[in-house]
């Protein structure tokens, strides 16, 4: 039987419950326990699929092609795991559901209402991880803030689960904020009293409490949140501030969150938590040799979260070559034919973002344009790769009018155009081309270098593909498609044949990259700008020297 850890949040949103919980998971699954996690987010929309990344950050798509929330990202960063569809579960598709049946006629005679039939499909979705034996410990984060009308069935939900199970199977942790009042030189700890009372009062009492702080916190702040939060005062946790979010797991086994779970849950049977690799990749990201500025084309650059896997893959790609990767965002919509040298001014590498509508497009083709001619190491992703086709008819081979459907419908060299299966979608949640597909790569190109195999699998989420109407002019003039879609011919990788690093992908080789497999183009890419780097940093001191000499 399965045993479950709920993750509650107080005070204010963004304190890191994804990350405290993908934290937790990493240390219960290196000593030996299996784990899963997974999120439940109180909004009406069914998935975050149609939501603005300014709303709610990136999309996370996961290998059986559901649309979720960013977190998930994190869950399978941490424990190299895949996630699914059931480990995302909003409001919307709770009420979805429980409306169906009820159309169905499966509550015949029955007043539908929130408790017990919301509460109960929350219930089942909970549980449902748990059911085949596959897992030890559920981790569930419940998203939003304690207090919050939208999270209250969840609440609700907890609360009966914490009723039903037996003492021992079911933990609940509650994430909140000690602020630090500068003037008054104190941490604070009224918030998290109120935060806890208001849980409390919604039925559920946590068994600990995760402090996010700036300061660390004394034996006396720590038994006074116990006392007045009736936790022990082993339960409470403080959650300093880290440099990097992969480096709480390890303060979180320093404040022995996992022993004080496992304790609760009565689990004896793990061992010492085996942490090696993911101490050796800390090692190499906190201390590297060299240093490479990557360029991020994108129109979202402003929110962080709007690119959290491709800035997560980095991180893992620069520690595989012990070299730290800064990341300089450049706003696609300013870069002009006139402006792009100096845009683009001290990168070692360039990287087109994906994205969606035409604004900020023309940017991007002027930016791989540079990239092209000037041999800076170039990958795009996605509406990336795409861009990169769409400059190369046009600049390479002369097809002044290219361009994708998605931007403009009327265009007579639709370079990328809407594919066949789209044509008749007009619903827009959960339709594109989502999740796992396979793609068989050629010998001998770069992308066959890069992954040493001739068959890979990449995840996905785009409507429209590269037109194979052009394909063999473009193989002609130096640019090939070295990876395929096995069945249906449809062009996954580009690359360029007289460039030292140019590859273009339609699909979304970041979603994969975890800690412990960093993706192998993003290797690859980041060692190519390192590469670039020298060859500048050469030229630059033959300069010198010469000048020197004259
Ligand atoms: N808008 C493009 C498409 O749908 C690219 C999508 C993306 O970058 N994820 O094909």
């Amino acid at each position: 039987m399965a045993k479950y850890i709920f993750v509650t949040g107080g005070v204010t949103s963004s304190l890191g419950k994804g990350i405290i919980a993908a934290s937790l998971a990493k240390l219960l699954q290196a000593r030996g326990l299996r784990v899963t996690i997974q999120k439940f987010d109180p909004y009406i929309n069914v998935d975050p699929g149609t939501l603005n990344p300014y709303e709610h950050g990136e999309c996370y798509v996961t290998e059986d092609g559901a649309e979720t929330d960013l977190d998930l990202g994190h869950y399978e960063r941490f424990l190299n795991i895949y996630t699914s569809q059931a480990n995302n579960v909003t409001t919307g598709r709770i009420y979805q559901t429980v409306i169906n049946k009820e159309r169905e006629g499966a509550y015949l005679g029955k007043t539908v209402q929130v408790i017990p039939h919301i509460t109960d499909e929350i219930k089942r979705r909970m549980l449902l991880l748990g059911k085949n034996n596959e897992y030890d410990i559920i981790i569930t984060e419940i998203g939003g803030t304690v207090g919050d009308i939208e999270s209250l069935p969840f609440v609700e939900a907890v609360r009966q689960l914490q009723w039903e199970m037996p003492e021992e199977d079911c933990v609940v942790i509650h994430l909140t904020l000690i602020p630090y009042l500068r003037a008054a030189k104190e941490l604070k700890t009224k918030p998290t009293q109120h935060s806890v009372k208001m849980l409390s009062q919604e039925g559920v009492h946590p068994d600990i409490i995760v402090c996010r702080t700036e300061e660390p916190l004394s034996a006396e702040i720590r038994r006074k949140i116990a006392l007045f939060c009736n936790v022990k005062t082993e339960a409470v946790i403080e959650a300093a501030d880290a440099s990097t979010i992969y480096e709480v797991p390890l303060t979180m086994m320093h404040e022995k969150l996992d022993l004080i779970c496992l304790k609760k849950m009565n689990i004896a049977n793990y061992h010492e938590p085996d942490l090696g690799k993911w101490k050796e990749f800390l090692d190499k990201l906190k201390y590297p040799k060299n240093k490479v500025t990557i360029g991020l084309i994108g129109k979202y650059i402003e929110l962080q979260d709007a690119y959290k896997s491709i800035l997560e893959s980095f991180v893992h790609a620069g520690a595989v070559n012990e070299c730290k990767v800064q990341i300089v965002n450049v706003h696609s919509e300013f870069i002009t034919d006139a402006n792009v040298p100096e845009k683009l001014f001290g990168l070692d590498g360039l990287l087109v973002a994906p994205g969606f509508g035409h604004r900020g497009v023309e940017g991007k083709i002027i930016a791989v344009k540079y990239a092209r001619e000037n041999n800076l190491p170039f990958f795009g992703i996605c509406l990336g790769m795409q861009m990169a086709a769409i400059e190369f008819a046009r600049n390479v081979l002369g097809l002044k009018e290219a361009h994708s459907t998605e931007m403009d419908p009327a265009t007579t060299e639709p370079v990328i155009d809407l594919m066949e299966q789209q044509k008749k979608v007009t619903a827009k949640g959960g339709t594109m081309r989502l999740g796992a597909y396979p793609c068989s790569i050629t010998e001998g190109t770069l992308a066959y270098k890069i992954y040493h195999s001739g068959l890979i699998s990449e995840r996905h989420r785009h409507r429209w593909e590269f037109n194979n109407a052009y394909l063999q002019r473009f193989e002609q003039a130096g640019m090939i498609a070295s990876g395929k879609n096995p069945e249906s011919g449809l062009v996954e990788i580009i690359e360029l044949q007289n460039h030292p690093f140019f590859i273009g992908v339609q699909y979304h080789p970041e979603l994969k990259s975890t800690v412990e497999q960093p993706q192998p183009i993003f290797v690859h890419f980041i060692k190519a700008a390192k590469e670039f780097a020298e060859t500048k940093n050469a030229i630059k001191s033959t300069v010198l020297q010469n000048e020197m000499i004259s």
